[in-house]
């Protein structure tokens, strides 16, 4: 029996990697490939990701050889690369997941013409969801816009169980030998491995300690800890999620393990949880079913909407960007991001209304700017939250609804544990008090610390107007 090509793209671990397990159970040895094309060199895919790209491919490669395997690497464009190899190896056919992110589909139809031409076999797993992208509809049979809806279907669909890692990985001798063409992963040519120690470090490992210590303590009080950024609450999985150095069908089966253990309020928990990782598969069916959200708002009345431009946009873009607009909460959450590659739920949210409801700046500024920061960089689940937080989404925060960074800070870190880590000027404030989440109120502002860029309620009304000027023009 001929040998097949395992193409790792985002599922980047051997347990639970649907793609790895089919092609193990129908060929009598499998050839491991990840290819480097010209997307991971762009300004786009960020410094926190390649790192973490990088070091989840030094985890695959050593994971593979103690199966008796490796990890070879080609340079793209993929099509050409897999194609290539499937001659050079003999194979007949090429194991993947699909995609729901129109880049990736090009990807994917190009590899298709390519191998198809040469009578390769491209097969596609549906492995990144725990029900595939775009396959649930409403009774209507049209894609759902709408998360409640979503979820209840979604709670309700088969879902299929984790495979376990091969004990073995049968791979051919010759693709084994040295000297069979591979880039070195330590420095493929043009490859920039680049981000800081403090960003999330990758590989499946680390995912699934990160995993086992959030099953052992946060899991079970999710409900209330997710919103508080002070704390560790939430998981921190979203990188391992977005290069499958976990796999989700694992997570679900662990934590439904959990649920049987646990006592109401544990339950309750774990079924907050599941629904967060409902979301990320709901706006990945946005994603598969409108791709024009990438370019422009999905209520399309927000195409006319009067965001600012020029250089008051420039400024509040800097400010805002620079964690310096006066708002300890918003200043804390851009800090954390250009520090980390990583931000907290909550206050993701934050400044993205921020942004667009605070400072009238448009979405997509602030989209492109967190896809060039984050570890976690994922166009469904990016897009989706800065729509939402616009007020210009799906299932969106309606726009009328605008946080107040004071009052959010207050709730949602009352003793301002999160602000101090990040903002030194409030945490080497010597007369903090009641004033922490409003600085400029106490008689002894922090020396250092910038005056609020813009008023919470005058900014209110102006975005309120421009809203209401949409509106009366639809
Ligand atoms: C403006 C904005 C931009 C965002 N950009 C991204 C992004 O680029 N990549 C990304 O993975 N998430 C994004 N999110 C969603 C969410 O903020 C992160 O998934 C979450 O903070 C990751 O932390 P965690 O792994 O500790 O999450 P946990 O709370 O532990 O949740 C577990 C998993 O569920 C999923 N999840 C949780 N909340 C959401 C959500 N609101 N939407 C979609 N999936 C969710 C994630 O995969 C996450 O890892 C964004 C949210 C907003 C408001």
């Amino acid at each position: 029996m001929a040998s097949a090509i395992v193409w790792f793209r985002r599922n980047l671990r051997l347990d639970d990697n649907l793609a790895l397990d089919a092609a193990l159970r129908a060929h009598d040895g499998v050839v491991p490939v990840f290819v480097l094309d010209d997307h991971y060199l762009t300004e786009d895919f960020s410094p926190p990701r390649l790192r973490f790209l990088a070091r989840s491919l030094e985890e695959l490669e050593s994971d593979l050889s103690a199966k008796g395997s490796r990890l070879l690497i080609r340079k793209g464009p993929a099509g050409e690369a897999l194609a290539s190899l499937a001659r050079e190896t003999g194979a007949d056919a090429v194991y993947t997941h699909s995609d729901h992110e129109p880049h990736g589909a090009e990807i994917l139809r190009e590899s298709q013409t390519a191998l198809s031409a040469q009578g390769t076999r491209l097969r596609l797993l549906h492995d990144l969801h725990l029900v595939p992208a775009g396959s649930l509809l409403t009774e209507a049979g049209k894609p759902f816009t709408v998360y409640t809806p979503f979820s209840r279907r979604w709670r309700e669909a088969d879902k299929a169980d984790p495979v376990p890692a091969p004990p073995r990985v049968a791979t051919p001798s010759a693709v084994l030998a040295p000297g069979f063409p591979s880039i070195p992963r330590s420095r493929p040519r043009g490859f920039r491995f680049e981000g800081a120690p403090a960003n999330p470090p990758g590989g499946p490992r680390e995912g699934r300690r990160l995993w086992d210590a959030f099953r052992a303590s946060a899991l079970s009080r999710y409900a209330e800890a997710r919103d508080l950024p002070g704390i560790a609450g939430t998981s921190r999985l979203s990188p391992h999620l977005r290069f499958g150095t976990v796999g989700v069908r694992r997570l679900l089966a662990d934590a439904r393990e959990t649920w049987k253990q646990a006592d109401a309020a544990g339950r309750r928990s774990i079924d907050v949880f599941v629904g967060e990782l409902a979301w990320r598969e709901f706006y990945a069916s946005i994603l598969a079913a409108f791709p024009r959200v990438l370019t422009e708002s999905f209520r399309t009345e927000f195409e006319a909407f009067p965001w600012v431009s020029g250089d008051e946009a420039e400024e509040r873009f800097a400010a805002w960007s620079e964690g310096r607009t006066g708002y300890p909460i918003v200043d804390a959450g851009m800090r954390q991001l250009a520090h980390e590659g990583w931000m907290h739920n909550r206050v993701r949210m934050v400044v993205a209304s921020f942004l667009t409801k605070h400072l009238l700046v448009h979405w997509r500024r602030g989209e492109a700017l967190f896809r060039a920061r984050l570890a976690d960089g994922d166009p469904a689940s990016n897009n989706g939250g800065w729509q939402w937080s616009a007020g210009c989404g799906t299932d969106a925060q309606p726009f009328f609804r605008i946080f107040n960074p004071v009052l959010q800070g207050e709730r949602f870190d009352p003793d301002g544990a999160y602000v101090k880590r990040w903002v030194t000027e409030i945490a080497e404030w010597k007369s903090a008090g009641r004033d922490l989440h409003a600085p400029w109120r106490a008689s002894t502002p922090p020396p250092g610390y910038p005056a609020p860029i813009v008023d919470h309620a005058a900014a209110r009304a102006k975005a309120l107007a421009a809203f209401a000027a949409i509106r009366a023009s639809r």
